[in-house]
């Protein structure tokens, strides 16, 4: 009977993804295992990358996890095949936003290939040569001297690889752009703008270690010490975009708090970020949901239906992080986990692992202009994307 059951599975015929149309927003969490990469394809069509991450590490390490689907392509290579195969227009990118320098956000120096135009190129930048971004967003352009240039060319051996990247690509027309914390009109619908105007909106939320006050643009300060002892995470850029009712969160690699392997004892970000990020309804987790983030005062404020996790390492998530987003005393409403990568499994034990759906590049489909939602998982290793998990539909708020 098992041996039946199981032929059947196996001549099931696949399904795949149907194609992105108009009043969809799709939110392509692609996995590598090099780091984060998030491919928005907003509903008037307009495309937004947040990240593309090569870690560089094509056979893992102790702690580290290896390159998804496997060695044979740069991860930049793997990224820009996903992103052809799913954006409606593969061309072009519109916006491009760096939330941070970290290798597993920007790219890698041990991760890097030479390119044509001078430059080694790795995760965005890779991308960006292949498939041009209209608009880069980062948290430094022009000056990056937060907290110092130093620190940042300390913490990216990347950096100055980028930035011949960025003097390369705008004599071809890309635009350079500061994160502006506070503001909604950064990233705005270039296709559709006044369609969409009262129901979708991106809102720079924190960046620079600022935070938006709720109250127009205004922005206050998140610390009051030597900045100069930051890592790289916690200036991390985030966003929260809106689409009717659904709302999605992504802050990089924002810290949540204190944790004795830092340096800096001023790491508590998100509870700033709480006060005025509202309810969230996919929330992909700070910082790979590590040491350091997803404190309980970020879960009550905004009480995720669902938790994707963006996993290149043993502790994405942090044993302790998966308990707390578990834990129903803090806020008791249903959630889901995805993980785009099976780093964890082994380090979180059978029960914690046993709330993730099947793990692969996690796609969040929201339809019915921001009512509905459903999430995927792809298979990543098949070649073609095949539907591995399909959550029911789902209502927002129910
Ligand atoms: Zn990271």
């Amino acid at each position: 009977m098992l041996v039946a059951s199981a032929s059947i599975w196996a001549q099931r015929p696949a399904s795949y993804l149907s194609p992105w149309r108009k009043g969809y927003m799709d939110i392509h969490h692609i996995a590598t295992g090099q780091g984060d990469c998030t491919f928005i394809v907003c509903p008037d069509g307009t495309t937004l990358l947040i990240d593309a991450g090569d870690n560089g590490l094509p056979e893992g390490s102790k702690h580290w996890f290896r390159r998804v689907p496997d060695d044979t392509e740069p991860t930049g290579e793997w990224l820009c095949r996903y992103i052809r195969h799913f954006s409606p227009d593969s061309a072009k990118i519109d916006y491009a936003l760096l939330t941070h320098f970290h290798a597993d956000h920007m790219g890698s120096i041990k991760g890097a290939v030479p390119g044509d135009h001078g430059y080694l190129r790795s995760g965005l930048t890779y991308v960006g040569d292949e498939i041009p971004f209209g608009t880069l967003v980062d948290r430094g352009w022009p000056s990056y001297n937060f907290p110092s240039r130093e620190n940042i060319r300390r913490e990216s051996p990347l950096f100055d690889e980028y930035c011949k990247f960025i003097n390369y690509q705008r004599t071809l027309g890309m635009e350079m752009q500061k994160f502006r914390v506070g503001v909604n009109d950064q990233f705005v619908l270039k296709h559709h703008p006044l369609r969409y105007r009262r129901s979708f909106e991106v809102r720079n939320l924190v960046g620079n270690a600022r935070v938006w006050t709720g109250k127009g643009e205004e922005t206050a300060l998140m610390y009051q010490g030597d900045s100069t002892l930051f890592d790289e995470n916690q200036p991390s850029c985030g966003v929260r975009i809106r689409y009717g009712r659904f709302t999605y969160y992504n802050c990089g690699d924002l810290s949540g708090m204190n944790f004795w392997r830092y340096k800096c004892q001023e790491r508590d970000f998100e509870t700033p970020v709480s006060k005025v990020c509202g309810r969230i309804t996919v929330m992909k987790c700070d910082h790979h949901a590590a040491t350091d983030v997803v404190n309980e005062n970020l879960m009550r404020a905004a009480r995720p239906e669902a938790f994707i996790v963006l996993g290149g390492h043993r502790e994405h998530p942090y044993k302790p992080t998966m308990e707390r987003m578990t834990d129903r005393s803090i806020y008791p409403d249903d959630r889901d986990f995805y993980i785009t990568t099976d780093c964890s499994k082994e380090d979180l034990g059978p029960e914690l692992w046993s709330y993730f759906k099947p793990s692969g590049h996690i796609v969040v489909r929201v339809s019915s202009g921001g009512k509905k939602y459903r999430i995927y998982s792809l298979d990543v290793y098949s070649g073609d994307y095949r539907i591995i998990y399909s959550s029911p539909e789902k209502t927002v708020g129910q």
